[in-house]
């Protein structure tokens, strides 16, 4: 399945020209347009999926499986210090284009992004963090 106005299924089609370090039958891996780091690049599966939410299990997984290979073979390349894969799923978690995707974030000591990919904590009472509990457990 395409969209035809994703501009990630275009990406992944070969039709918008992209930077792509790691092309297979089901993804393709592209440095990102703006990165947040030297080396961060973008996993984006070739069918349109919106997000997590969306995607077959077979496909989360290779997707997970292909991360791991490809921040073996950049942390090597590129001597990282350290490695940060993030997915964000909605707008409230920061996803601005609406086709799945991994960032795969090369990180250095000093990169200029530390407060920018943390956040802050919650000083949460026991009674609140116990009610989330009840509810999340499976
Ligand atoms: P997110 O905010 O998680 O949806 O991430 C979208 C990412 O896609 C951003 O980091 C953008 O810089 C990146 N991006 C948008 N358009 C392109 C493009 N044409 N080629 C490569 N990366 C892109
Ligand atoms: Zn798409």
């Amino acid at each position: 399945m395409r969209d035809s106005n994703c501009i990630f299924c275009k990406i992944a089609a070969g039709e918008i020209p992209s930077k792509t370090i790691y092309e297979d039958q089901e993804f393709r891996v592209m440095l990102d347009i703006s990165p947040a780091t030297r080396g961060h690049a973008l996993i984006i599966p070739k069918e349109h999926y919106a997000d997590l939410y969306e995607m077959p299990n077979n496909i989360v997984a290779q997707a997970m499986v292909l991360a791991k290979k490809m921040a073996s073979h950049m942390t090597k390349v590129l001597q990282c210090d350290g490695f940060n894969i993030v997915q964000n799923n909605g707008e409230a978690a920061g996803q601005t284009v609406f086709h799945f995707h991994m960032h795969l974030i090369p990180r250095y000591v000093k990169d200029g992004n530390q407060e920018k990919l943390s956040w802050n904590h919650l000083d949460l009472p026991e009674n609140e963090l116990d009610e989330i509990y009840q509810k999340l457990k499976l």
